[in-house]
């Protein structure tokens, strides 16, 4: 596909200097996506990208080392896709939240405004006390955040690892979907693949799609997202936990302010 130019194009050569920079040997990042990854430079966010640590449905996942303004020793970059986005299925997650009532219509806007949202849904969690990767800073279509992994190595999902303690981890993730909806979200796409297990404790990942309770559809999200994660438990440890008293325990919760 052609790239459109704007007319304010920057100088080749400044691009040049950021690829230099950022040790950004390959010509996996479009122009654009440079600019963005250059943002976070220029914040003191990250000082230099490793290597692709893990593709998603919708994004790439980079690792990165901090720049003088985090304090972790590793940083993930989230970079959204245009190309392979799917702009239909975004839309409903964006159209009914009322944050993003006066969105453009076009895919570049689409996607930078789904990168907005994570941020804004992790500062969110992060407030909540729940186990997510703390949002650094967004640019377009990067999100930086907290990488949540040892050694480099990105912790295994829910769903590639075998459990010592499923109990405890199903209790945990109940007890962070009853504390985002206190705190007015719901994820909207939870299931084994946006879990991550670190040091035997769960950690929520992917709130892209995460809607505030004024969606219309909050309540339908919520109860598939409790329904996948029960059914994963109990198809793959036997553990039954009611689904009704699972829904009242995370509704009631916020009804009580408790
Ligand atoms: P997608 O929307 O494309 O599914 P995700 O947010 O789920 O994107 O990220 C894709 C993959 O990247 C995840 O399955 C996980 O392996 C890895 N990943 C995402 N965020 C982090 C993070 N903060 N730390 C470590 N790995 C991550
Ligand atoms: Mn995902």
């Amino acid at each position: 596909m052609a790239q459109r130019r704007s007319k304010k194009k920057r100088p080749l050569r400044e691009e040049y200097m950021l690829r230099e920079q950022l040790k950004i040997e390959d010509e996996a990042f479009d122009d654009r996506t440079v600019m963005r990854l250059g943002d976070l430079f220029t914040h003191g966010i990250i000082s230099k990208i490793h290597f692709l640590t893990a593709r998603g449905k919708e994004a790439d996942v980079y690792l990165a080392d901090p720049g003088d303004k985090v304090e972790e020793e590793l940083v993930a970059v989230k970079v959204f896709r245009i190309e392979t986005s799917d702009f239909d299925n975004r839309m409903v997650y964006i159209i009914g939240d009322p944050r993003f009532s006066k969105i453009k219509h076009n895919i570049y806007s689409v996607v930078n405004e789904w990168c907005k949202k994570e941020y804004g849904n992790l500062k969110i969690a992060q407030q909540a006390g729940v186990n997510a990767p703390k949002p650094y800073m967004f640019s377009g279509n990067v999100l930086a955040m907290e990488f949540i992994g040892s050694n480099g190595v990105p912790a295994s999902m829910l769903k590639d690892v075998r459990l010592d303690n499923p109990g405890e981890i199903l209790a945990s993730i109940l007890s962070s979907i009853k504390k985002l909806y206190k705190a007015g979200l719901v994820h909207a796409d939870m299931s084994e693949y946006n879990v991550l297990v670190k040091d035997g404790k769960p950690f929520l990942i992917d709130f892209g799609q995460a809607v505030v309770l004024r969606h219309p559809n909050a309540i339908q999200f919520l109860e598939r997202d409790v329904h996948n994660i029960l059914n994963y438990f109990y198809k793959e440890y036997g553990i039954s936990y009611d689904y009704e008293k699972a829904i009242n325990e995370i509704v009631q919760s916020q009804e009580q302010g408790a």
